[in-house]
């Protein structure tokens, strides 16, 4: 039998529920706590980003719609710092979308509400059991390489410098290798909702981006938008 593989090993285990609803937190404190485990619970992304970067949690559920910071930032933010604390995301929305969304800002699982108490046992058992991946892999596309571990970036094996925003598109456009990107994904996906930005904007950064990483890297797709080159 597993570690976690009963009903009652689960002491030791730290989780971090992040939920904003007082009553679904009261419940899963409840009864995560009489499964064995030990439960902190944030009631916000803020506070829920704090507790994940200073405790030392086994997993973490995280909802997707929360006061001050939503789970995507929250999971995003983690991720970016190095810390790959296994995070399952717990959310009404449920479009395959959304889906896709949580686990491709780093999140390792997915629940959509309601769930059952059962179903979320078992998953979170399971999340428990897979080994931590501690460095996701390397994106690669022709001389460009790029490390979300690190966030080093490199072309031809010399390490390149890029901001924050230019290291975000490069991100993005590397998970996407196989698809012409408009401007308005790119700014939707890249640019924070908070930001004042139009196409232009977008359009400005790919030319920084070029510069650093080669004109060769991203084609422009006339009346479409961007892909990789090559
Ligand atoms: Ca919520």
């Amino acid at each position: 039998m597993g570690v976690l593989g009963g009903t009652c090993h689960a002491e030791g285990m730290r989780v971090l529920v992040v939920e904003d609803e007082p009553g679904l937190a009261r419940a899963l404190r409840r009864g995560l706590g009489a499964d064995g485990f030990t439960v902190d619970v944030a009631r916000d992304g803020e506070s829920g980003l704090g507790l994940a970067r200073d405790g030392d949690y086994d997993a973490v559920l995280l909802d997707v719609m929360l006061p001050r910071m939503s789970g995507y930032d929250v999971v995003r933010r983690l991720r970016h710092d190095g810390n790959w604390v296994p995070v399952m995301m717990v959310s009404a929305k449920d479009g395959p979308h959304d889906q896709a969304d949580g686990l491709d800002c780093g999140a390792d699982d997915y629940l959509t509400k309601p769930f059952s108490y059962v179903v979320l046992l078992a998953r979170l058992r399971a999340l428990l059991r897979r080994p931590r991946h501690a460095h996701p892999p390397v994106l690669r596309h022709d001389d460009v390489s790029l490390d979300p571990a690190t966030h080093e970036v490199e072309v031809g094996g010399v390490p390149v410098a890029l901001t924050p925003r230019e290291y975000a598109l490069l991100e993005y456009l590397l998970r996407n290798p196989d698809r012409v990107i408009s401007k308005t994904e790119l700014l939707d996906r890249v640019w924070d909702v908070h930001v004042e930005a139009d196409p232009n904007t977008v359009e400005v950064y790919v030319g920084y981006l070029r510069r650093k990483v080669g004109a060769h890297v991203i084609r422009t797709v006339r009346g479409a938008g961007y892909r990789l080159g090559g």
